[in-house]
């Protein structure tokens, strides 16, 4: 069979230039990438035996095995899992598929110092291609599972990788990693040295499932030096610690792989929740918010949800992946369980850990099913009052969240209809009160002047189009505040939300908007209006009949000061954002 070269697509080409050169400070993070690439296939290879009884595929002993050979200076993390087929490795090695790819290397580009880029660096994740902070050769050889025959990808991150198939391949995947002779030297970077690789696993990937073996370790040396954990607290590991000089010694077993939402908070550190984090989310910066969660009685489930400290690229994407992942007493049976939390929260992150749910339920059950929509509400419930929390407490951590995430739970007025005076209590809104600090409904209402009636707000393509609005004149005037409602959903929900605390919402732009607030007119002003009207009775028809096409009626305004005229809309008209808006979706 013969071997083809294939290129990298540019935008990987130019992330392995980086990590060629190595400008990640923290190099020991290419092998919790390769672990969790490797647990995730794990995970991948169950679900699918779960679902299909058909499937030729060997689960007997799922693990994930680190194999060093200090000789030849060669790291290997195999798995038995998945794999992946020749057109998988084409497809996910050789392309970075990761909407924001672009986005990221040109904020690179433009980063104003070393800092800031390194900074940027460490939130991009890059996965696979880690491998190339340590190794100057990749070779990946992997079978699918249920396929008999196997690939070999290898590559020196130049600009190419070949592939060959292989007759002979393991199910699963290897990774092996030629170490970079100029590290050789640098204890620091010797992945070859058993305490070094448990440090890591131990630092980065205690928590994962899968037992991770050392394997092919001489017995005895520097063995019994850091092989605590395992034993103590190793309750779910089937093996454990070095058992003596052999021929073949039995692998040790790193990882403790204890569940972390099943321990109780105090005793976990912050470290191993992001750790936990990173490795579902796929990110690689830290999360804002860690949120565990805890039902007993009649029916039991454990949870840990977590809030992103900024956006996945495709929040707003048809097809982006949410929901969290479903555990059924510590076994994953599905990775991004929609049913589990609303759309509005797509963005949250975790685990449910449920004690009785049969392990082969279909997403299409799960929706019926009480048990899950009764974790469902108390999911949303939950997250919901740590919002609520953070404003009150972290209010730096509310402003990003609210920044990155406030308009996707806006999404909630519409759809969620038991939370919404908690989603309108959490929301805050920018507003002509304050150029830079939003404000809650609240606090608007604490601030309305007397005789105000009603929130008012106006609707926009951006601050600037609202503050110069015509419609804002008697308003600023009159001193009153008006929210400014600039995001695509704002359109949506304030026909649906008619009121909070007793207040009713009012747009500027519509109808009469109440500017007045229902104060008495009195009989001078009254009588000074039905004049003016006479007045200007018959230039008000003839401007009628010569806008007929695009206007219902003209009439005299109270609201404008400066402006001759402006348009508006009647209560209960699309406005024109809208409009706009439903045009985009094709409707
Ligand atoms: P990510 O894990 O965020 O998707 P990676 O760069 O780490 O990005 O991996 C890219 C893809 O390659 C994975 O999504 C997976 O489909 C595939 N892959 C990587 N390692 C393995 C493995 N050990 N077994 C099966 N598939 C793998
Ligand atoms: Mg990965």
């Amino acid at each position: 069979m013969p071997t083809e070269t294939f290129e990298f697509q540019v935008e990987a080409r130019q992330l392995l230039q980086m990590m060629i050169h190595s400008i990640y400070s923290n190099k020991d993070v290419f092998l919790r990438e390769l672990i969790s690439n490797a647990s995730d296939a794990l995970d991948k290879l169950r679900i699918e035996a779960l679902r299909d009884d058909a499937l030729d595929a060997d689960v007997s002993d799922l693990h994930i095995a680190i194999e060093a050979d200090r000789e030849a200076r060669t790291l290997t993390i195999r798995d038995n899992g998945i794999g992946m087929s020749h057109d998988d490795v084409v497809r996910l090695i050789g392309t970075i598929a990761k909407s924001g790819t672009g986005e990221f290397l040109q904020q690179l580009k433009e980063a104003k110092n070393e800092a800031a880029a390194e900074g940027l660096i460490g939130q991009f994740g890059v996965g696979f291609y880690s491998s190339f902070m340590v190794a100057d050769e990749v070779t990946l050889l992997t079978r699918r599972a249920g396929e008999d025959k196997g690939t070999l990808w290898t590559s020196t991150g130049q600009g190419s990788y070949t592939i060959a198939t292989a007759d002979e391949a393991p199910q699963g995947t290897a990774v092996t990693l030629r170490l970079k002779p100029e590290d050789a030297e640098d204890r620091m970077f010797d992945y070859t040295d058993p305490a070094k690789i448990r440090e890591i696993v131990k630092r980065y990937s205690d928590f994962i499932t899968w037992p991770i073996r050392l394997v092919g370790q001489e017995p005895g040396g520097d063995r019994e030096a850091t092989a605590d954990g395992a034993e103590e607290d190793g309750a779910e590991g089937e093996e454990s610690g070095p058992q003596g000089a052999g021929e073949r010694p039995e692998p040790e077993t790193l990882n403790s792989r204890k569940a972390l939402w099943a321990r109780p908070r105090n005793e976990v550190s912050d470290a191993e929740y992001h750790e936990l984090y990173k490795h579902i989310s796929h990110d690689w910066a830290d999360p804002l918010e860690i949120i565990p969660m805890r039902a007993e009685g009649t029916f039991e489930y454990q949870a840990l949800l977590f809030l992103p400290s900024r956006p996945q690229h495709d929040l707003f994407s048809q097809d982006s992946k949410r929901g969290v992942q479903l555990y059924v007493k510590r076994v994953l049976i599905m990775e991004n369980c929609e049913a589990l939390v609303p759309d509005y929260l797509r963005f949250v992150k975790g685990v449910v850990d449920a004690a009785d749910l049969s392990l082969n339920v279909s997403r299409e059950i799960l929706q019926q099913d009480r048990q899950i929509q009764l974790m469902h509400r108390r999911l949303a419930k939950k997250v919901l009052s740590t919002v609520k929390e953070m404003k009150a407490k972290r209010p730096d951590n509310y402003a990003a969240f609210w920044r990155h995430f406030g308009a996707v739970v806006k999404e909630g007025l519409l759809s969620d209809f038991d939370n919404r005076d908690t989603i309108l209590g959490v929301s805050s809104f920018a507003t002509t009160n304050d150029a830079e600090q939003p404000t809650s409904l609240q606090d608007y209402i604490d601030r309305m002047k007397e005789g105000q009636q009603h929130i008012f707000y106006m609707t926009g393509e951006s601050r600037n189009a609202v503050e110069s609005s015509p419609h804002m004149e008697a308003f600023r005037e009159k001193g009153y505040e008006v929210l400014i409602l600039t995001d695509p959903v704002d359109e949506v929900w304030v026909g649906a939300v008619p009121e909070f605390q007793g207040k009713e919402l009012r747009s500027i732009a519509k109808g009469e908007a109440g500017l007045d607030g229902g104060e008495e007119e009195t009989e001078e002003a009254k009588a000074e209006r039905e004049q003016q009207r006479e007045d200007y009775a018959a230039l008000l028809t003839w401007m009628g009949e010569q806008l007929s096409e695009s206007v219902k009626e003209v009439r005299l305004s109270s609201r404008l000061t400066v402006s001759p005229a402006c348009v508006v809309s009647d209560q209960n008209d699309v406005t024109p954002a809208l409009q706009n808006l439903y045009r985009a979706m094709g409707q």
